[in-house]
């Protein structure tokens, strides 16, 4: 074939990364091409029995899609579950299936022509809309019409089988096949078609399989069997590489699965200091779906659920019901280990519509309703109560903790808790369960909070302290203004000052006091907390591993002096050097990477 030597040469293809890692392995193509269907006309009497043929085939697709999402296994991540039932609702759509049997029966056409004319019809509303995260939904009516195809045509709709190691190769993947790649089941994926937001991209990162999109011409060039190599973080494919491209590629997953290992491999190691002292690492999740990953991250429990996210998205607020459901689904998850569910922290940068439309035209939204403040007024106060029942209801199923947000006194506290009494007599009168002991918390996020700590102490069961908002208001700075950013200091001697009394007011009060702000995932930060006497830290999952490696190579006492010396030193620099200096000096123990 003329040219075909100089196509076997060394290529390489940008595309969009999508997935990172590295992956190395022969290209297995997927051929599903799109298939013609067949186009006639029917006789009037036959339209009835046409219209059953295309209700059968659907009827069919539906079961296919049921099945293959009973085969997802718990460990795969809810998108595949979520976006495969969105076919599946797609597949019931009355723009789908009405448009296709009024074709049917206006026009006496068959099944297949009438499917791909009402497929063509939503594809083209599709078309016509700007945003890319609506133009990819194209490629979901796409697949939905081609299975619905094959069941009419009797094609098959099997699964894809690759080897073990592939890369596999395509214009597209419909969220049924990739949902069934996993990482033990290929090394990687490219396609021609999609962007950061596409299916193929969601499910690859889910599954942690290297992946790059959007690279135009692809499925022309490569050819079943060639090498491949993915970098899922560079956004490039190498189509048959040279031996000095595979071993630079080599060497590049040899160091990150390395990495990996390090970090991961202390995951059922406890995070004690070399003294003995026990620090509970815990996540920061904004819903059930994320527990996996924290799990695997080796955390020991949930200190911080955000659950604004509820009130975000779709285009309901969340009812008692929902907020039952979501907080039993994350207990099961957890399996017995302690769950925090916040009530709603919305206003100021967590924006949901409810808010938006009452236009509070606020000059300070940071300083204004919001949070328990919007909890404990007329906007927000039913929506509370809702939340409330709901988590109570939940609190019957494990061990779940309740805290409060941005509490600036004590009687803010205790009109919150009187709501939580009126809420349990309701509870209690409808013979419904909750756990009598619930215990019951509050951030720390405010100066005025922490300098009565002593006086708040005695009336909760935890403090977390929320050092995102807690730096922001005792800096002055907002924490979300690039221009003033530099002023966001952690280590602060302000803060640390604070840090220090907080947690002494509860020591002497004798409750749990957590920090769940992002600087309790700093490697370098973190030591002063435990070191300052914090005992929790909630962190994003990811973070868990280094942090906890951090602890392990540290003695509590060692800690407890550092930190003495950092609170004599006056500068949030001279802190930062002094704390770096004794961590350069620590010896890494067994597992402490
Ligand atoms: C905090 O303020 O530290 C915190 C954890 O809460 P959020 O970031 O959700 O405001
Ligand atoms: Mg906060």
């Amino acid at each position: 074939m003329p040219g075909r030597d100089e196509t076997r040469a060394e290529q390489r293809r940008e595309g969009v990364a999508v997935s990172p890692g590295v992956a190395i392995g022969r290209a297995f193509l997927v051929g599903r091409d799109l298939i013609k269907e067949p186009r006639y006309h029917v006789e009037p009497d036959d339209v009835e029995a046409e219209v059953a043929r295309l209700h059968r085939a659907i009827g069919a697709s539906d079961r296919q899609l049921e099945k293959i999402k009973d085969k997802l296994t718990a460990s795969q991540s809810e998108s595949d579950f979520h976006i495969i039932t969105a076919h599946q609702l797609m597949l019931k759509d009355e723009h789908l299936v009405d448009a296709a049997v009024g074709y049917i029966t206006r026009e006496s056409i068959n099944a297949e022509w009438a499917l791909r004319r009402a497929v063509d019809d939503i594809r083209g509303v599709f078309d016509a809309i700007e945003d890319a995260y609506f133009r990819e939904r194209r490629s979901d009516i796409d697949f939905v019409g081609e299975r619905v195809l094959r069941n009419l045509l009797g094609r098959d709709t099997g699964p894809l089988r690759p080897p073990p190691d592939a890369v596999v190769v395509a214009y597209d993947l419909s969220p049924a096949d990739t949902a069934q790649l996993h990482k033990h089941a290929v090394a990687g994926l490219i396609t021609e078609a999609g962007g950061k937001t596409s299916h193929t991209a969601i499910i690859a990162r889910a599954h942690e399989l290297p992946a790059v999109v959007g690279l135009e011409g692809l499925t022309e060039v490569v050819e079943d069997d060639d090498l491949l190599i993915v970098d899922g973080v560079g956004g490039v494919v190498i189509i048959n590489p040279t031996a000095p491209t595979v071993a630079e590629y080599r060497d590049q997953q040899r160091r990150q699965v390395a990495l990996e290992a390090a970090l991961l491999g202390n995951r059922d190691l406890p995070a004690q200091t070399r003294d003995g002292a026990l620090v509970h690492l815990y996540a920061n999740i904004d819903g059930p779906d994320e527990i996996g990953a924290a799990l695997e991250h080796g955390a020991v429990g949930v200190g911080l659920y955000r659950t604004e996210y509820l009130f975000m998205m779709g285009d309901q607020l969340p009812d008692e019901d929902t907020h039952y459901r979501t907080a039993v689904a994350a207990l099961t998850r957890m399996a017995g280990r302690p769950l925090t569910i916040r009530t709603f922290d919305l206003g100021a940068d967590k924006l949901a519509g409810f808010v938006e439309n009452a236009r509070l035209d606020e000059a300070n939204p940071a300083l204004g309703l919001r949070s328990t403040r919007l909890c404990l007024h007329d906007l927000g106060r039913e929506l509370f109560r809702a939340q409330l029942r709901g988590l109570l209801r939940a609190s019957a199923h494990g061990p779940l903790r309740l805290m409060f947000p941005m509490i600036s006194g004590l009687d803010e506290l205790r009109a919150v808790k009187a709501v939580v009494e009126e809420v349990k007599a309701e509870l209690r009168a409808h013979r419904l369960d909750f756990d009598a002991q619930l215990a019951l918390g509050i951030m720390i996020e405010m100066p005025s909070a922490a300098v009565i700590a002593d006086l708040l102490a005695r009336e909760v069961d935890f403090f977390s302290i929320g050092t995102n908002d807690l730096i922001q208001y005792t800096m002055a700075v907002d924490r979300v203004n690039e221009l003033v950013s530099y002023l966001y200091e952690p280590l602060h001697p302000a803060l640390l000052r604070i840090l220090r009394d907080v947690a002494r007011a509860g020591r002497a009060a004798g409750i749990p006091v957590s920090l769940c702000g992002e600087m309790a995932g700093d490697p370098l930060v973190a030591p002063v907390l435990v070191g300052l006497g914090l005992s929790e830290l909630s962190m994003s999952a990811v973070a868990i591993p280094e942090v906890k490696g951090v602890v392990r190579a540290s003695s509590l006492a060692e800690l407890q002096v550092l930190v003495e010396r950092v609170l004599t030193l006056a500068t949030a620099r001279e802190i930062r050097d002094e704390v770096a200096a004794h961590l350069a000096g620590l010896a890494p123990t067994a597992g402490a990477a």
